[in-house]
């Protein structure tokens, strides 16, 4: 599934393409991408409307519009934006759910194999609950912010770091990427952390996203960006994915186990 870095880079591609353009025509392909409101309306209430800010908050792309709603995309798991060119005489691409027709002959292609995506139009996208039940955003964390919110917390730092409420946009793949970096073997109870291995995990935080985003994020599964290509920071991925291969610190044998119904990828010797 996109984390922070996918949809941050898909954000900044929209900001560069869409901002300002005016949606003209909404086809809709398949209504069960549309959690509300009802299809017929989605479609009506959004032409005509002007694509005035483009917004992230955890892994959700917020599309502020000129009379004051908003636009607002979840990927979740084979959720893609791609912007097409032209379309074959269908009118869509193979998965196409959510067709937008923009000003300037834009066309914004919301393809969706596995249809768990979700879009939404509503008068007030703060109070969609599931952005009133988010964590605060990795990059305006503190060290103090962090060190207080890990304080009392049993949890393991693993699912913990994935949860959408703890702190927003972090998931599988990163959350295994900054623990490898900070040296902490992700079974590990949060509030059993040194200080210093806290300050690790904060500060690989920070910096295993930024350098994510710098490269469009990681193409595994099905992301791409808005142009259709791959982002690159698969070839900077430590552990995620390299079950069985020697780690490029130590030469152990990466393991991969599972935690929470997730695969959580570590290195053996160097986060013991
Ligand atoms: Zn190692």
């Amino acid at each position: 599934m996109p984390e922070l870095p996918e949809v941050e880079t898909i954000k900044r591609d929209l900001q560069k393409i869409i901002l300002g353009a005016k949606i003209k025509k909404v086809c809709v392909y398949n209504p069960m991408v549309i959690r509300e409101p009802s299809p017929p309306v989605f479609k009506k209430s959004l032409e005509g409307l002007v694509i005035k800010n483009i917004l992230r908050r955890g892994k959700l792309l917020i599309l502020e519009l000129s009379n004051g709603s908003a636009l607002t995309i979840h990927l979740k798991m084979t959720g893609q934006l791609v912007l097409r060119q032209k379309l074959s005489n269908s009118g869509k691409a193979k998965n196409s759910r959510v067709v937008f027709h923009l000003s300037g002959g834009k066309i914004l292609d919301f393809n969706d194999q596995r249809l768990f995506g979700e879009l939404r139009l509503v008068d007030d996208w703060g109070k969609i609950k599931f952005i009133q039940s988010l964590g605060p955003e990795p990059f305006d964390l503190t060290y103090g912010d962090f060190k207080d919110m890990l304080f009392k917390k049993k949890t393991k730092i693993k699912p913990l770091l994935m949860e959408q409420s703890f702190i927003a946009g972090i998931g599988n793949l990163y959350a295994s990427e900054i623990l490898f970096r900070a040296k902490v073997d992700p079974a590990r109870s949060a509030q059993s952390l040194s200080e210093g291995e806290k300050k690790a995990v904060y500060k690989e935080i920070k910096k295993v996203l930024s350098k994510a985003i710098k490269h469009g994020g990681s193409s595994i599964d099905d992301y791409v960006r808005l142009s259709g290509k791959k982002g690159d920071y698969v070839k900077f991925h430590r552990v995620y994915g390299r079950q069985d291969q020697p780690c490029f610190v130590c030469n152990s044998k990466i393991k991969k186990i599972t935690q929470g119904g997730r695969g959580t990828y570590f290195c053996p010797k160097c986060q013991m």
